[in-house]
């Protein structure tokens, strides 16, 4: 008996199994970590290419029948099976040592799963995963594109984030309606932004919630000197800004106010 795919819960499950195996491929620091954590093994196509491997698996899945199916599915193999809700875990009260992440994500709460991932981002030192094609490209995109994110900007502070490969809709049961992207993201050596992290969590907030105006414009509320909205980067707005623009920016900030 086979898992009867949810909508509601983002269950697409993938049927080729060679390309299964060239996303488990993807993970290659394993000098890094011995544990690994699937999210989202619906009828564990993956995971059946991460056990007997030199680390301790687990997987989470939020759906019950999936867990059932699993459970009879690897009932003699030593890995962990979780029933639960990946975004509602605190991962730092259940892991100590680092671990990576695996997964065809969920599409739908992809962001809500990179955002987790950031909270707990000195314990991952990476992550290879399945999302939606065009979301997976905007991760991937460089400092100057023109299509960036507020969640580019966190997580490109911390990750470096490469484009493995693109994935059909037929090798899926059922097809969604777009195409996937396959990515691999691995902790870079940044420990701290090199400035205040919470104006910087801040500024970037702000900037984003106004992305079609000026930074001149959306940044007015928080009182840079007048001298400095003269300066030309000013004139751009937040998605055309890179990460070290934005700690330039919070640094005249934090400066500013301590002079006040
Ligand atoms: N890995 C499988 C299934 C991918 S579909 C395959 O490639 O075929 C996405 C999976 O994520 C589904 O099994 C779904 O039940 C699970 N899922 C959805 N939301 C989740 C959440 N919040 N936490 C953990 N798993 C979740």
């Amino acid at each position: 008996m086979k898992v009867k795919p949810k909508k509601h819960l983002g269950q697409h499950f993938l049927k080729d199994i060679s390309i299964a195996e060239d996303i488990t491929l993807g993970l290659k620091d394993f000098h890094l970590y011995q544990e690994v954590l699937e999210i989202g093994p619906g009828m564990g196509v993956l995971t059946d290419f991460l056990i007997n491997k030199p680390f301790q698996l687990s997987v989470i899945d939020i759906d019950k029948e999936s867990i059932v199916y699993l459970n009879k599915k690897y009932k003699d193999i030593p890995i962990e099976i979780i029933e639960g809700d990946f975004l509602q875990i605190d991962w730092s009260l259940r892991r100590t040592k680092p671990f990576a992440i695996i997964g065809n994500f969920p599409y739908n709460i992809s962001s809500q799963i990179f955002f987790k991932i950031l909270d707990h981002k000195d314990l991952i030192p990476e992550v290879v995963c399945m999302l939606q094609k065009e979301v997976a490209e905007r991760l991937c995109a460089n400092e100057h594109s023109s299509d960036g994110g507020i969640l580019n900007i966190f997580l490109q502070s911390f990750y470096d984030i490469e484009y493995l490969f693109t994935v059909q809709e037929h090798v899926f049961d059922p097809p969604p309606k777009v195409k996937s992207g396959v990515i691999r993201l691995r902790r870079n050596s940044t420990k701290q932004l090199d400035c205040d992290e919470v104006s910087f969590r801040k500024i970037v907030k702000i900037a984003f919630l106004m992305r079609r105006k000026t930074l001149r414009n959306s940044l007015k509320v928080i009182q840079l000197p007048s001298d400095v909205m003269e300066l030309p980067i000013f004139n751009k707005r937040a998605e055309q800004l890179s990460v070290n623009d934005f700690v330039w920016i919070t640094n005249i900030y934090t400066q500013n106010l301590a002079n006040i």
